[in-house]
């Protein structure tokens, strides 16, 4: 027998619990929930940062904040408060425990562990199937990245992939209002590369070496990375690394899909709420979740698709242009950009935030030639010219470059 939901929530990750979260503390707290993940969550899988203007979402799972961001490279270091905006931690594992304990108490919301195999919709429901059994929805929230639910490719298709260290020092050393970015004091060896320190105590920080490129490298480079950058650049022969993790981010600009059917709808990763050129996805989510709860109370159909304004879209095609055609010039980039503008203007800008007015003020302090450089490309990209785009590599076009069918 197929049992019956009033909403399915497929993926019980960020998007997934986020969305369930803000249902249960809406007018529609009663429905019938069903959420589904093949993972028990159990582990503490990543750690989420962003930044907020006020209160941010979930305080009570938030593990530490920062006042004060920094840009470093070998010029100098660049930054400083971030204004009425506040930079925050939220480690994955506080996040899941912490939603599922608020919803526990809610006997319609139900927990179920298993893989989804298909989500189709049929005489006007969804239908979840997992290896288990089938489930039946009026609608249903995808983030499970399912065959059927990915994009086609998109023109740029870089990755943002990243290994970190939690690293105890036993001694105090670090600012904890004081974290840093992005530090490029290391090779750019053909693509963009970079470190991060995210203290949360004197003697205790998440440091992370991240890459912009089109694929992943071995394991043991990230590794080796974190080691020399740890002991070389920050100077730390004694430590204890407490915890690692990994991953990689999609930076596209394929076109997400964001609803299936008309009853299968995406959020999250899937559902395109990654900024393309930051990979930062948090706020976003929470954003989405805000939205589709809001239509479903209003008794209008969900529709995932963010607000966000054409031009955004087009920085983020510039940008991703640089970073995948010149990789390592995208160092310069946010040199001129952390260093001519105040940070906190920054993170509103890269988060969407900004006025056209401030946007062209902080334009005129990028390197122009390479954005009319990435904008040429981009045109004749659009007028279909692959070759003329990419002229030195038409003859075997990558696939990382492979424009849109
Ligand atoms: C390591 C890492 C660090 C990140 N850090 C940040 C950050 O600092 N700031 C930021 O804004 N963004 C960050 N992101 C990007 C983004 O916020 C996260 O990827 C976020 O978790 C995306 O939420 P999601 O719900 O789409 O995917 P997930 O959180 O991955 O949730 C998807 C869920 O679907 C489940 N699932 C998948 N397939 C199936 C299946 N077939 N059947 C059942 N269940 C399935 C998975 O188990 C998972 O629980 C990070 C991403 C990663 C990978």
């Amino acid at each position: 027998m197929v049992r019956e939901y009033d909403i399915i929530i497929a993926g019980a990750g960020a998007a997934g619990l986020s969305l369930a979260y803000h249902l249960s503390q809406s007018s529609l707290c009663e429905l019938d929930v069903l959420l589904l993940d093949a993972d028990p969550k159990n582990t503490n899988d990543r750690t989420w940062c962003f930044w907020s203007e006020g209160a941010p979402p979930f305080p009570e799972a938030v593990f530490h904040t920062w006042e004060k961001l920094y840009f470093q490279d070998e010029t100098g270091r660049y930054g400083g408060q971030l204004g009425p905006l506040k930079y925050h931690m939220i480690r994955g594992l506080d996040f899941y425990r912490h939603v599922r304990s608020a919803l526990a108490s809610r006997s319609n919301f139900e927990f179920r562990q298993e893989r989804i195999e298909s989500i189709d919709e049929k005489s006007g429901r969804a239908i979840v199937k997992t290896q288990i059994g089938a489930y039946s929805g009026r609608h249903v929230f995808n983030s499970c990245p399912l065959p059927g639910a990915l994009p086609a490719l998109g023109r740029y298709q870089l990755l943002q992939h990243f290994a970190g260290w939690w690293i105890e020092l036993g001694k105090p050393v670090f600012s904890s209002a004081e974290g840093t970015l992005m530090d490029f004091r290391t090779a750019q060896p053909g693509d963009c590369r970079f470190f991060y320190v995210l203290p949360v105590s004197p003697s205790r920080a998440l440091v992370e070496f991240t890459v912009f490129s089109p694929s992943r490298l071995a394991a043991e480079a990230y590794q080796s990375a974190l080691k020399d950058y740890i002991e070389g650049q920050l100077g730390f022969s004694q430590y204890e690394v407490l915890e690692k993790e990994e991953g990689a981010i999609p930076m596209t600009d394929a076109a997400f899909k964001n609803r299936l059917s008309p009853r299968v709808h995406q959020i999250g990763t899937v559902g395109g709420a990654v900024k393309p050129t930051t990979g930062y996805a948090f706020s976003r989510i929470q954003e989405q979740a805000r939205q589709v709860v809001a239509q479903l109370e209003a008794g209008q159909a969900p529709d995932t698709r963010l607000p966000s304004q054409a031009r955004f879209a087009f920085y983020d095609q510039l940008l991703l242009d640089i970073l995948e055609v010149e990789g390592f010039r995208g160092k310069g980039v946010f040199h001129r950009l952390f260093r001519h503008n105040r940070i906190g203007k920054v993170l509103k800008f890269l988060s969407e935030r900004s006025n056209p007015v401030a946007e062209a003020r902080i334009f005129a302090t990028l390197p122009v030639p390479l954005f009319l450089k990435a904008l040429l490309r981009n045109l004749q990209l659009r007028a279909g010219s692959y070759a003329a785009a990419y002229p030195s590599t038409a003859a075997a076009a990558p696939a990382t470059l492979t424009p849109k069918q």
